[in-house]
């Protein structure tokens, strides 16, 4: 059974898969660095949770903040493809 997810960003520009979301939080710290010159996941407009284990598979559940602009350095960032969007692999 899929798992509600919150909006993706103001526009919908981006598509996620939580099922290929690791956790690893390149793409908040990536937000954190280019909103505020500083990592810290506080300062991230991406968010990403840990959500209901189910056997030896973690979950994780993506969010953003009603902030994001849509710049999509977190999608660029993002090696597993848990969030896509236009500006993935550089195409514009
Ligand atoms: S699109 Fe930009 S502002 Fe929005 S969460 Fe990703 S990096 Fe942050
Ligand atoms: S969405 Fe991508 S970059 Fe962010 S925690 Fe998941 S796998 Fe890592």
């Amino acid at each position: 059974m899929a798992i509600p997810q919150a909006p993706l960003s103001k526009d919908h520009r981006f598509h996620i898969d939580p099922d290929k979301c690791t956790g690893c939080l390149l793409c908040s710290l990536a937000c954190s660095f280019i909103k505020t010159s500083a990592f810290g996941l506080s300062h991230s407009l991406v968010h990403i949770q840990r959500d209901l284990v189910r056997g030896s598979h973690e979950r994780f559940r993506i969010s953003f903040d009603d902030g994001c602009d849509g710049c999509g350095l977190c999608a660029r960032y993002c090696n597993f493809d848990a969030i896509r969007g236009p500006q993935h692999g550089g195409s514009g």
